[in-house]
């Protein structure tokens, strides 16, 4: 059975919902994980940040102005009146339990079920839609099955023997919808899986059933060589390893979230990225076969923070590292790049919130520098097929822009370099006419 995951963008309205209908009902038996419509989880953001400041009135009015959004949708969407009133009291329900938490402050128990409502509200509507045309479908819960432990990491013996049993009560369904993004916590609350996690979802959900592929379909036609969002003449990639992909993604690919490759490498599932404004485009296919073929693709990451160590002490002194990478161990805290010279340590990080504790522990050890505010431009290719003068070929594109740091050899499929925010627009453009135009 595939899994096919469709996000925001393409839930982004009525048409564009009705228009999945045909991607869907195509297959045998199929998963379908909805996000939320696009938009609805930056809004439930703003909302709870709103009631954090104790700004009720403002947070209410977006409420409203959400509730008729979907509201709006709903009369679209469903063709006959009581689909359209069933459709509007399953809205205002879900509206009522979001204004219920604007009474008292809010705990982080309850930002979580607000964040779960744009999932639900979609599902719900988008099962009634299929309902309504006579698709034979039904709605999986994913608070049934999909589950967190302690560390917040997937709990994948529990995902996979509860979706497995619920997925008996579908077995003459032909579309099986079920929520992305949001999960159950080791203590049975509401919680999530991190923003953009509706692919996470689908790959865990892949996973655990032993899915022949797991599609995720977006706006874009499949893995492009460079950020269409800031170089527009990328091109598509129509092969992909799973460790090239999970590189891309985690410094800043955006179609993927990072964490949704891993599943799908370790039970050996295709991944297929497809766009759904053109379904007949066969798309990016992730899978464990790697193509070799130099330089292949470049994403960059934003708000990532330097820290430099220097200490006279680190001369010559073993254990200083793992000093220094105890403290960040101790504050849960990724390290993603590395340089080291005899007296200087200079690492970056991207998760900042134990930034303060993280700078007063490493001061044990010499003078602390951080810098804010710069970005990790990740080259993947197989690097070992050039041999010789790929770096070159790339600090030769980008000669223009200040580097901070520079990491090669770390991995035979990764190059990535520091630079200041403001530069990355500029790099990424470098790179693409340097590195990919003569191959177009
Ligand atoms: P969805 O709502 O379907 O989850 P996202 O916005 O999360 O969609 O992801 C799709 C977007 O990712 C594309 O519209 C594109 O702008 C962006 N993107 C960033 N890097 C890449 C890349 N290398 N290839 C394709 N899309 C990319
Ligand atoms: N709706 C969630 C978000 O916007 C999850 C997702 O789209 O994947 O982050
Ligand atoms: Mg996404």
């Amino acid at each position: 059975m595939k899994v096919l995951k469709f996000g925001g963008t393409s839930l982004g309205s009525s048409s564009r919902m009705k228009a999945l209908i045909p991607l869907i009902t195509s297959e045998k038996q199929i998963i379908v994980v909805l996000s939320a419509m696009s938009g609805t989880t930056d809004t439930l953001v703003e909302i709870i940040n709103l009631l954090n400041q104790n700004r009720k009135m403002e947070a209410k009015k977006k409420i409203c102005e959400l509730e008729d959004h979907y509201k709006h949708t709903a009369e679209e969407l469903f063709d006959s009146q009581v689909y359209i009133d069933t459709g509007i009291k399953l809205i205002e329900d879900h509206f009522q339990d979001i204004l219920g938490f604007t009474q008292e402050v809010l705990t982080k128990l309850q930002e979580k079920a607000i964040l779960a409502q744009g999932e639900l509200i979609t599902s719900v509507l988008f099962h009634q839609m299929l309902k309504e045309q006579g698709i034979n479908s039904g709605l999986l819960s994913a608070l049934s099955f999909m589950r967190i432990d302690k560390e917040g990491e997937p709990d994948n013996f529990y995902i996979k023997e509860n979706l497995n049993r619920e997925l008996i009560k579908h077995k003459k369904n032909q579309v099986i919808i079920t929520q992305g993004y949001i999960c159950r916590n080791a203590y049975g609350a509401v919680d999530n899986l991190k923003r953009g996690g509706s692919d996470y979802s689908a790959s865990l959900i892949g996973a655990a059933i032993h899915s022949e592929e797991i599609q995720i379909w977006t706006d874009i036609n499949g893995f492009q060589n460079n950020d269409p969002r800031y170089v527009t003449e990328t091109r598509i990639l129509r092969e992909l390893s799973f460790n090239e992909a999970a590189e891309l993604a985690y410094f800043g690919a955006k179609i993927l979230h990072p964490n949704s490759i891993q599943p799908c490498k370790e039970s050996n599932i295709p991944v297929r990225l497809k766009n759904f404004m053109n379904p007949d485009d066969p798309g990016t296919i992730i899978t464990n076969q790697i193509t070799l073929n130099g330089i292949k693709a470049v994403a960059a990451k934003d708000r990532i923070t330097a820290i430099k160590i220097i200490s006279a002490r680190m001369l010559l002194a073993y254990g200083f590292l793992r000093k220094i990478f105890e403290v960040f161990e101790i504050y849960r805290t990724p390290i993603d790049m590395i340089a080291t010279s005899e007296v200087t340590v200079s690492l970056t990080i991207d998760n900042t919130e134990h930034l303060e504790e993280i700078k007063k522990e490493l001061e044990k050890f010499g003078i602390v520098e951080i810098v804010y505010d710069n970005s990790i431009i990740c080259i993947v290719g197989d690097f070992i097929a050039e041999k010789n003068g790929v770096a070159v070929k790339i600090l030769e594109a980008i000669r223009e822009i200040p580097l901070r740091m520079i990491s090669y050899g770390g991995s035979s499929h990764n190059i990535s370099v520091l630079v200041k925010s403001d530069y990355k627009i500029k790099a990424l453009n470098l790179l693409n006419k340097e590195l990919f135009e003569i191959t177009k």
